[in-house]
């Protein structure tokens, strides 16, 4: 078995991002993308709807359930799941391997059953699990939003309990108390530094 986790010679590689709901993966890919714009991120496909100053096919693909179904029936998603009970989110799979054959490195930020689904697809993929720095803050985080009911509050706390159970699935941790920091180590596990 080879160490080299490209496929083929010439081919980028595949990092997954994950973690539980309020650990910060979208605040620490936009801060990692804005200081190495080389970083090639996945754009996903959603049905929830745009929050104000998203853009299509910059921050999401947004579609419906109908298109949602449709690119699950013709293969088109890498990996999907149905988030907090929500909205459904995939991983395109042609821009992701067309990127990879031109020999980028890509970066996917999901959740946590996206990770598993894509760490058994693509094995060779390297997965980095992004850790709260104490339970404490994770909950001050998910009740901190403050849009939520009780229930929905409850049952995100519930999610991110059993996800952060099999952190050790992954083959890296870090572990999120500042930004700069945790953008640093990422860009070291990527191989963004230095080139
Ligand atoms: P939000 O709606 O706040 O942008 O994202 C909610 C959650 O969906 C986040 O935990 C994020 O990691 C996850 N997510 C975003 N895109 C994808 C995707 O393509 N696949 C999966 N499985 N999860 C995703």
């Amino acid at each position: 078995q080879a160490t080299d986790r490209r496929e083929r010679p010439g081919q980028g590689e595949l990092f997954i991002l994950s973690g539980p709901a309020g650990v910060g993966k979208g605040t620490v890919v936009a801060a990692l993308q804005a200081k190495y714009p080389s970083l090639w991120v996945s754009v996903s496909a959603t049905t929830r709807a745009p929050r104000p100053g998203e853009v299509d096919g910059k921050h999401y693909l947004f579609t419906d359930d109908a298109e949602f179904d449709d690119l699950i029936a013709h293969d088109g998603l890498l990996e999907w799941a149905t988030v907090h009970r929500k909205a459904r989110y995939g991983t395109p799979r042609a821009p992701v391997q067309a990127a990879m054959a031109e020999g980028h490195n890509v970066l996917l930020e999901i959740d946590p059953q996206g990770a598993r689904q894509v760490r058994r697809t693509m094995p060779q993929a390297h997965s980095i699990f992004l850790m709260p720095p104490s339970w404490e803050e994770l909950v001050r985080r998910l009740t901190a939003r403050g849009t939520e009911d009780q229930e929905a509050v409850q049952r995100r706390l519930q999610t991110a309990r059993s996800e952060l159970a099999h952190f050790d699935d992954f083959d890296h941790v870090v572990v999120n108390v500042d930004i700069d920091t945790t953008v640093e180590e990422l860009a070291e596990i990527l191989g963004l530094r230095g080139g």
